[in-house]
C-alpha cells in the first residue's frame, strides 16, 4: 500500500476546538475540490518533506510514493502525540491507506466532507473529524445540489458518537452568504459536537467582526458555536 505525501511533521493544532494540542502531520497529496481561498499545495509532488526533529526546519526530502510501513514508521518516531492529523489536501483520497494505518495515537480527520463512500470506509478508525462546510461560490463546482448531499451524508456517517467527536468548520469571508449556513446547520446540527466560525486570514477577504458575532448568536439558539481564527500565522509553526 503506498500514497503521496507532501509534508509529515510534529507540530501543534492550529484550528479549532483542539487548537494547541501537539499532533503528528500527514499532509495527503490531492484534492477533488478547487476552493477559491485555498492556500494549500494539493497537487502531485516527488518527494515527501519530513521533518525529523519538531521545530526545526530541517527536511528530509523523501520520494513518494510511500509505503505504509514507511508511514508507521515516521509516525512513531515522534513523541507524546495526542493525535494524528490526517490533513491535505483530501486525506480521504488516500482512505485504502488509512483504513490500513495502524499507529497507537488516535486519528484527527481533517477533510473537506464530499466523499461518503470513502468516509465509511474508514469511520470506524477515526476519533476526531474536523469536518469542512464548503459554501456557494467557495468550492469550485456547479452542482451546489449534489455537493451539498454529499457533504451532509458525510456529517451523518462521520457523526458524534461515544467513540467519535465530530465538529464542522466554516471558513467566513466578507460574501459568505449566512442564510445558507442556517440551512445547513439545521441539516447537520444533530451530528456535530460544535460549529466553528474560522475568519479567512487574508485581510482583504476578512469578516467583520460585528457580522460574526450576530452569526455566531444565531447559530448558538442550535449548536454551541465557536469562533477561532487559525493560529499557526501567530506565531510561525508549521
Ligand atoms: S478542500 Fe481544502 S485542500 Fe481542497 S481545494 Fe479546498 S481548501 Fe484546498
Amino acid at each position: 500500500m503506498f500514497a503521496s505525501i507532501s509534508e509529515m511533521f510534529c507540530s501543534v493544532q492550529g484550528e479549532g476546538p483542539y487548537v494547541g494540542v501537539r499532533q503528528a502531520f500527514i499532509r495527503f497529496v490531492g484534492c477533488n475540490l478547487r476552493c477559491s481561498y485555498c492556500d494549500t499545495p494539493i497537487d502531485n509532488v516527488n518527494h515527501c518533506q519530513f521533518e525529523k526533529e519538531p521545530g526545526s526546519g530541517q527536511f528530509e526530502a523523501i520520494k513518494n510514493p510511500l509505503s505504509l510501513k514507511n508511514v508507521e514508521d515516521m509516525i512513531s518516531s515522534y513523541q507524546n502525540i495526542h493525535s494524528v492529523s490526517l490533513t491535505g489536501g483530501e486525506p480521504l483520497i488516500h482512505s485504502d491507506l488509512i483504513e490500513q494505518l495502524d499507529v497507537h495515537p488516535p486519528l484527527y480527520l481533517e477533510t473537506n466532507m464530499t466523499l461518503p463512500s470513502k468516509a465509511k470506509q474508514i469511520a470506524k478508525k477515526i476519533s476526531y473529524v474536523a469536518g469542512d462546510v464548503k459554501l456557494p461560490g467557495e468550492f469550485g463546482g456547479d452542482d451546489i445540489g449534489s455537493h451539498m448531499d454529499s457533504t451532509i451524508e458525510c456529517f451523518r456517517i462521520l457523526r458524534t458518537t461515544k467513540e467519535r467527536d465530530c465538529f464542522c468548520k466554516l471558513v467566513i469571508t466578507k460574501d459568505t452568504d449566512t442564510e445558507y449556513i442556517h440551512e445547513v446547520m439545521e441539516e447537520i446540527s444533530d451530528y456535530i459536537s460544535c460549529a466553528v466560525l474560522q475568519p479567512v486570514t487574508q485581510k482583504t477577504a476578512a469578516s467583520d467582526v460585528r457580522s460574526l458575532l450576530e452569526l455566531q448568536d444565531r447559530l448558538l439558539r442550535n449548536i454551541n458555536t465557536l469562533i477561532i481564527p487559525q493560529t499557526h500565522k501567530m506565531w510561525g509553526c508549521l
